[in-house]
């Protein structure tokens, strides 16, 4: 077994002592359902032909089609492709959304590619996986160096193939292709969520409450200035090419308004369009993460705290919206520091819910406004951040634990009602 992939299985491991399911079960969930490999040819701009390599992974279907982002990254391997597909498979059914899990992911640095060939290589993609995927069987989405525009290319791409306009094949699509207001906010919003219900838990309120988060994509930009506009001190932010620290607060919808202009972070107060720097220190995405701050908010990438530098996390709570972003060997050191560990199955979900509620919409051709979205949304995070904090309570064991036997208990109910050797021998 591969390596992230086996790294994942650690957890599965752990969860397995606290459930009863049948053998059947267990070795199921081991090995991704399906695994394609393919290559991309590209006509470049200036003329000349590259052949990229891409993946999609199917991990497990047993709760409904599988479903899972689209990756661009020069760091894509099928074996990241498989880890990200076994967590999708464990998020579905953690928040008890009708969907297996899934991943795909193009090895590539996206900012080396002009949006023509962007365009191009996405919708080779997809000519390469269409047997693969479809509205009842793979539903693709984005995730790190992906957007709307890009899933509009694919979903209009599948729809050329099938001869027929398909909006359920892909979410997080533009609004004017079928995609849902909300889903573009949907992972912070959903992590916002997740916090909000957990704070009061732990005897804290917003005010007072200090944050660090690195990345600032997609989710960690945007749960940052959620997290700002709730009150709390944001302190520090990053993105690839580091980050900067205030102790007394970055204002994040300034940093974002002036990252749109110059696609850099910077440390700076807006008034208008008129921007000042702020007394901050810059630091690296190594020193971000060692901070000493309430919260530690990874939203970039996998792997960022292992057993080298877990003993050197200050944070008293760690809210994973990045998937993977704790390997494994740092679980016993950060419980041993008495660091609390909000599992990214659980936190990140709210961008597989709100596709969800896209496919849904596309499905019956009625259209949510952003209140019945969010609120849909609030209801479904709430319910399930207090069922595993009630688990994890139960069981007096971790967060991700109980997480993983949440959605275990779930998962097992979808393999057994087809049958395990105890129904057929008994
Ligand atoms: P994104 O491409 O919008 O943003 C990624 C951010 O991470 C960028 O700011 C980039 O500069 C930064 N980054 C890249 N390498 C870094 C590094 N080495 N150190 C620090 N920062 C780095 O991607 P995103 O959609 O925000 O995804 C971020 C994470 O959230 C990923 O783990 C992804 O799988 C997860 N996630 C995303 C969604 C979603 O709906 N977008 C849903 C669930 C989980």
């Amino acid at each position: 077994m591969s390596s992230l992939l086996s790294d994942a299985n650690q957890r599965l491991e752990k969860a397995l002592r606290y459930v009863s399911l049948p053998q059947d079960v267990v070795e199921r969930l081991k090995y991704p359902k399906a695994s394609l490999t393919v290559s991309i040819p590209v006509r470049m701009d200036d003329g000349s032909l590259r052949v990229f390599q891409g993946y999609r992974v199917r991990y497990d279907d047993s709760r409904g089609p599988t479903k899972g982002g689209i990756r661009f990254h020069p760091n894509v391997t099928l074996d990241e492709v498989q880890s990200l597909a076994f967590w999708m498979t464990f998020k579905c059914a953690a928040v008890n959304i009708p969907y297996g899990g899934a991943k795909g992911g193009i090895t590539l640095n996206p900012k080396e590619l002009s949006k023509f060939e962007l365009e191009r290589l996405s919708r080779g993609y997809i000519d390469a996986i269409a047997d693969f995927i479809g509205p009842d069987v793979d539903i693709p989405a984005p995730d790190v160096y992906t957007n709307a525009q890009i899933m509009g290319w694919m979903m209009d791409q599948y729809s050329i193939i099938r001869r027929q306009i398909t909006p359920g094949v892909v979410t997080g699509k533009p609004i004017a292709m079928g995609g849902s207001l909300g889903r573009e906010t949907a992972t912070a919003m959903g992590a916002f969520y997740a916090i909000q219900t957990i704070l009061p838990k732990l005897g804290r309120h917003p005010t007072g409450t200090s944050v660090a988060v690195q990345g600032f994509g997609n989710a960690g930009a945007v749960i940052a200035e959620l997290l700002f506009n709730a009150g709390y001190r944001v302190v520090a932010v990053s993105d690839s090419q580091g980050g900067i620290y205030a102790e007394q607060g970055l204002d994040i919808p300034s940093i974002r308004q002036s990252k749109e202009s110059t696609r850099g972070i910077k440390a700076v107060y807006c008034e208008g369009t008129v921007c000042n720097i702020i007394e901050h220190s810059v630091i690296t995405n190594a020193e971000l993460l060692e901070l000493n701050v309430d919260i530690l908010v990874p939203a970039a990438l996998e792997n960022q705290i292992t057993a080298d530098n877990a003993h050197r996390i200050q944070a008293r709570y760690i809210f994973e919206v990045a998937n993977g972003p704790i390997r494994s060997d740092a679980d016993p050191i950060l419980a041993s520091k008495g660091i609390l560990v909000f599992p990214d199955i659980l936190v990140n979900a709210g961008g597989v819910t709100v596709s969800y509620f896209e496919w849904v919409q596309n499905r019956i051709g009625i259209y949510w406004s952003l209140e019945e979205v969010n609120q849909k949304l609030k209801g479904m995070m709430t319910q399930e951040t207090e069922r595993i904090w009630a688990t994890a309570q139960e069981l007096a064991t971790d967060l991700r634990t109980a997480a993983y036997v949440h959605a275990l208990n779930r998962l097992g109910e979808g393999i057994r009602a087809r049958g395990t050797r105890e129904d057929y021998l008994k």
